[in-house]
């Protein structure tokens, strides 16, 4: 199908006129896309692609599901946002579902990830000055985690890269090898209140927890009298083929954030905590003037039925199980793909060569988006809508792209 597009706008007058605009924060790859649905989108020349990224798991649903655009279209037109010194009908709804889902006690809600993560970080820092004593504050984190990039939320992520020119960091943050109990217990001290990890690294090329790690954090958490939260904003809401990453291990949070698939493709963060914890935040405590507004909860609201009523959680389970061989199949095939990581629909290649960027860039090429991790790292994360015949696609495109380079 063609697509229209104001006369004139081509890719490289888009290019020149981001190049001219925007800060230079991004390094894009060379396609404008203007239209998408389910799982394909168009760039302005209407080339098509198989979408494996899903705006980096935010299109959960695929682009454009059908049920959150029309709530969005309802909601935009009745109410969008009257702040938060007044009560919506959509705020506590979406409260009351996540609850149900995740068996947290309380929501907040804000607009991003990082800002989600920033909500988990004051929290836990009030409730251990009220339960734990007054120089409480400091929060272990895990190398190679990712958390935002907000300034407290891009401290608590363990990657000095993201660090650098932004110093001094805020204090109380400490960092530890990930999967390695003894250096965690080994970190914990006078001041610890908390440990924040994400069950599955994401941003860091897809490193899953071990389940003894993850369950010998929630002992050490229980033993020290600390709290555990886990950022789930990439693992939640049914990526890994469970409704969120921890039901994996066997363990609970005691804060839990999310973000990304929960607004459908509209932005919106939650930062979830059991009732002991949320407590703590008292009227003043803490805000966001956007958060929760009807028109991000009448977004969410839709995308989490329809992950629902599309049984998407199963799907994810299903389909990751059938990638996730297809890529081990393609491993025992290539000798340049050495390791293939993750749980359901967040999954990557590591590849023995050095060339990830290029290949991500022939993969764009021949029609389907991925994302190259580091030097090495292939990472994929399709929309839950994902079915076998895509993935087929995808691997055919993925497995011609590393033949061909190779031949170079
Ligand atoms: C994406 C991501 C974030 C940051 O979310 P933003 O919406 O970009 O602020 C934080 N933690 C994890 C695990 C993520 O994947």
């Amino acid at each position: 199908m063609a697509v229209t597009t104001a006369p004139g706008i081509t890719s490289q007058v888009v290019m020149q006129m981001d190049v001219d605009y925007v800060m230079q924060t991004f390094a894009r790859q060379p396609v404008v896309f203007v239209r998408g649905e389910g799982m394909t989108v168009w760039d302005v020349d209407g080339r098509e692609y198989l979408d494996f990224l899903a705006g980096i798991a935010v299109n959960g649903l695929g682009h454009c599901p059908p049920s959150v655009v029309a709530a969005i279209r309802a909601q935009a037109g009745t109410l969008m946002h009257v702040c938060n010194l007044y009560y919506v009908p959509e705020q506590p709804a979406l409260a009351k579902r996540l609850v149900e889902l995740s068996g947290m006690g309380k929501a907040f809600f804000c607009n991003s990830g990082a800002e989600a993560n920033e909500t988990a970080i004051k929290l836990a820092r009030k409730w251990a000055k009220q339960n734990l004593g007054q120089n409480r504050f400091e929060i272990i984190t895990a190398e190679g985690s990712f958390h935002g990039r907000t300034l407290a939320a891009v401290t608590a992520t363990g990657q000095p890269k993201y660090h650098q020119g932004f110093e001094p960091m805020v204090p109380g943050f400490k960092y530890v090898p990930f999967n390695d109990l003894a250096a965690l217990a080994g970190m914990i001290g006078e001041h610890t209140c908390a440990i924040m990890l994400e069950p599955i690294q994401g941003e860091s090329g897809v490193r899953p927890a071990s389940r003894e790690y993850l369950q010998g954090v929630r002992k050490l958490c229980d033993d020290r009298s600390l709290l555990l939260i886990l950022d789930e904003i990439q693992t939640g809401l049914g990526r890994t083929g469970r409704w969120f990453g921890h039901e994996h291990y066997g363990i609970k949070p005691d804060i839990m954030t999310l973000a990304k698939t929960l607004g459908g493709g509209f932005p919106i963060g939650a930062c979830l905590a059991a009732d002991d914890v949320a407590e703590v935040f008292q009227p003043g405590s803490h805000a966001a003037t956007f958060g929760g507004n009807p028109l991000a909860c009448a977004a969410a609201l839709a995308a989490l039925q329809a992950i629902e009523d599309d049984r998407l959680v199963e799907n994810a389970a299903a389909v990751g199980d059938y990638f996730r061989a297809k890529l081990e199949h393609l491993k025992s095939q290539r000798d340049d793909v050495v390791e293939v990581r993750g749980i359901g629909l967040m999954l990557a290649i590591d590849l023995s060569r050095k060339d990830a960027a290029h290949i991500g860039v022939r993969c764009l090429e021949k029609g389907l988006i991925v994302n190259s991790v580091g030097d090495s790292i292939i990472r994929f994360l399709p929309p839950l809508i994902v079915r076998r015949e895509h993935v087929d696609t995808a691997i055919r495109i993925v497995s011609k792209a590393l033949a061909e380079s190779a031949a170079i």
